[in-house]
């Protein structure tokens, strides 16, 4: 287990500089297994249930890094850390904005899609997740502008269809037809704008496009647009 400087630690968890960190351990407001720490200078074994076991200022301790969040991503915001406008990182509070290793997200939705982001600081569970050959599928529900020919199932599964400047094809894709212009697909890559460009090369508009499965790990429906939780051992074991 990795330990670390108490104030080193906290301040990484966006409590504030080591000198205020300094200030609240002085004031005996940080507590572990009930009992004041007052020396900002101890090293701390950082385990996993250090969020059960710590207090700052009468609040549970954040859980440290190695974390998982599922967000509902709202329509609107963009997954970057950089580009001008809203963000998804805003929709955080602002201590864990200030995170290191920073949270980032585990792949990313347009801006105008929404449902299931996977956001951790966890660089190896990133990896196990996005990585080409990790081979976990997103679920996308999709709403057309046009009215479906019928082929597109079969050309979808083919593993045939072209994107436009790409010279590779898809990897067949499943589909589920809810209605005319309703349909659900299951992707096992991530290529950039994927479902739209995948309906404009069948001469179709993607209209609406919201994220509800990656695994087998569904969007919970108690879980409002903006919204976010952390994610559970069995809720990252269920991703693969
Ligand atoms: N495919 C898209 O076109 N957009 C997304 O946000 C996700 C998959």
């Amino acid at each position: 287990v990795p330990s670390l400087r108490l104030d080193r630690l906290l301040a990484n968890m966006g409590y504030g500089s080591r000198r205020e960190i300094g200030l609240l351990t002085g004031a005996g407001l940080v507590v572990l297994d009930g009992a004041p720490l007052r020396d900002s200078d101890q090293r701390i074994p950082v385990t996993p249930d250090l969020a059960q076991r710590m207090l700052v200022d009468g609040e549970p301790l954040d859980p440290p890094p190695g974390v998982a969040l599922m967000l509902h991503k709202p329509l609107g915001v963009t997954c970057s850390h950089k580009e001008a406008g809203p963000l998804v990182y805003g929709l955080l509070p602002d201590r864990w904005r200030r995170r290191d290793p920073a949270l980032s997200t585990v792949g990313r939705l347009d801006k105008e899609t929404s449902g299931l982001l996977l956001l951790t600081d966890d660089g190896a569970l990133l990896h196990r997740i996005i990585a080409p050959k990790s081979n976990v599928a997103k679920r996308y529900q999709v709403t057309l502008d046009r009215p479906l020919k019928g082929n597109e199932a079969a050309i979808l599964s083919s593993g045939t269809l072209m994107l436009e400047g790409e010279d590779k094809p898809l990897l067949p894709v499943e589909t589920e037809i809810h209605g005319e212009t309703r349909v659900a697909v299951t992707l096992h890559e991530g290529r950039y704008h994927q479902v739209r460009r995948m309906f404009a090369a069948l001469g179709n508009h993607v209209v609406a496009l919201h994220r509800d499965r990656i695994g087998g790990l569904d969007l919970p429906g108690d879980l409002d647009a903006g919204a976010y939780r952390i994610m559970g051992e069995g809720e990252i074991a269920a991703v693969f």
